[in-house]
Order: C-alpha cells, then structure tokens, then sequence
C-alpha cells in the first residue's frame, strides 16, 4: 500500500513556506498527499492591484494554490470554503463565515470524513500558535488535533466512515532560532527588521530542542520557490526574503522543520523524515 500524506493549512501559501519541499519531496517519492485549506484566504494582502480585488482574491488565491500543489506534486487540494478570518483584532474576526466562527463539531466532523476517506499514516498541521499567532491557524491546529483522534474512534461520527488511526501527527515548527538567524541576514542586509522584534516579544518560534524532524529540502528549493512565486499576490517584490541573495534564500528555505505531536515523543527524539520507522501502510 502506498503512503500517504494529509495537511491541513488556513490559507493558501501557509503550504509553501513551512512545508513546501516535504511536501515536493515525498511527493516525488511517490507519498500521495492531499491539502486541505480551510479558507480561500479572502482577507490577505494584495502585492500587486492589478492581480485581484478585494472581491476576487478569493478566486485568485484558489488559483495560485492549485499552482503551487501542480508544482509542488500534492495530488489532492480539499478546500473547506470558510471565510478568512482575518489578523487577530479586525472586523474581519467578527464574520458570520469566518473560519474562526464555524462551529467546531461540523469543522472536525468533516476533517474526520476526510481523515477517514484518505487515510493517511501522517498528518500535518499548524502548532498550537499557528506559527505566529493568526487565529485561523490556530483554528486551523485545533480542530484537526481533535479531528486526528475521534477518526481513530469508531464510536465518534460513524456516518463519516471507518475508524481511521493515522500513525503520525506532526506540528510544522519553525524553531526560534530561524527567526533570529532571519533577523540577523535582514539586518546585514540594510533591511527595516521591526516586524522581527514584535515577533521576539511575543515569543514566536518553536523551542529548538523541541524539533523532533529536520527535513532536508536543498534538492527541492527550484519547486518550493516555484510554489512560492505561484502565490503572486502574497509573494510580491517587496516579500522580505527577496531581500536575500539566493544563496542566503538557498539556505534559510533549504531546511523544514516538524515537531511530533502523536505519539507523545521522547525527549530529544529525532527522526530522519516524517514517515521514517513506519512500514509502508502500516497503522503503527
Ligand atoms: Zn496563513
């Protein structure tokens, strides 16, 4: 039986970044893996006006995600159609569509039918803080961690299928020494670091002695930034990382970085790759 893959992201391009040369990489190794992206990502920037609108952005961005999954070989894209909600404290947190807003039996009870049909032996979403705090991907953590285990429980949503125990659940875990190595490159770089320092108060970033998986995607950086730039409207010319030479771009997205949520690892486990130790089809 063949391996599979299921992530679950917030919005289009939250796949690029983090995970986007796992993803090409497994993908070429023949892992099948489905997405699924709870929004449209309606509210995000627009880097350039004359790709999209207000009003369009949410077709727009469904375009440059089945962009990325083309280049990144993600076979199956599931969108779940909920609204963006929007950075923590605008009006866009208040929409009656808004992913944040949907009731949390009907969001988990779909992602367990989706679990359940695709049956994947790894599972990968956002860590409890959503990388840096957006409240979709906090949403976004917390109804697939409980969607992970009630499609292992056959007593939970039986009209969504046969119970399903996926071998793996993952966290992608940009450590805090990323961040800090990025600050430091920007700053070499003449660059306007504030956004960084706000970061550093919140206290973004993954404990580093927490990162149970480092992914290796040197031999996937021409698909990942491929994938990036499909995400046109959020990826523009004054994206940050473009400030950076591409051997210094080579480096910063060259490596991915997971955490392991389930089982409940060992302290300082470390695994060669997501699937690494399970047998193909295996549930254990
Ligand atoms: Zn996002």
């Amino acid at each position: 039986m063949k391996q599979r893959q299921l992530a679950v992201f917030a919005h289009p391009d939250d796949e690029a970044f983090g995970t986007g040369g796992t993803l090409a990489c497994y993908a070429a190794a023949g892992v099948d893996i489905a997405l699924v992206c709870a929004t449209r990502g309606e509210v995000g920037e627009i880097a350039d006006e004359s790709l999209a609108t207000p009003d369009t952005l949410g077709q727009v961005r469904e375009k440059e995600l089945l962009c990325a999954a083309d280049t990144l070989g993600v076979r199956d894209v599931v969108f779940l159609g909920y609204r963006d909600s929007g950075m923590a404290g605008t009006t866009d947190n208040g929409n009656s569509g808004a992913f944040v807003n949907a009731p949390a039996e009907e969001v988990v009870s779909r992602l367990v039918g989706i679990i359940r049909q695709w049956r994947p032996q790894v599972v990968v979403t956002f860590e409890p803080n959503g990388g840096y705090g957006h409240p979709d991907h906090i949403a976004a953590h917390r109804h697939t961690l409980a969607a992970f285990h009630a499609a292992a429980d056959p007593s939970s949503y039986p009209e969504q299928g046969e119970a399903w125990q996926a071998s793996r659940l993952f966290y992608t875990a940009i450590p805090r020494s990323f961040f800090v190595e990025m600050r430091d490159r920007l700053v070499a770089a003449g660059v306007d670091t504030s956004e960084f320092d706000r970061f550093e108060e919140d206290g973004i970033g993954w404990p580093d002695d927490q990162v149970n998986v480092m992914v290796d995607v040197a031999g996937e950086i021409e698909a990942k930034w491929a994938a990036l730039n499909c995400h046109r409207t959020q990826f523009g010319p004054n994206n940050l990382f473009r400030r950076l030479s591409d051997e210094e771009i080579k480096q910063m997205l060259g490596r991915e970085y997971f955490a392991l949520a389930w089982p409940d690892p060992d302290p300082g486990l470390q695994l060669a790759g997501l699937f690494a130790g399970l047998r193909a089809g295996s549930t254990n």
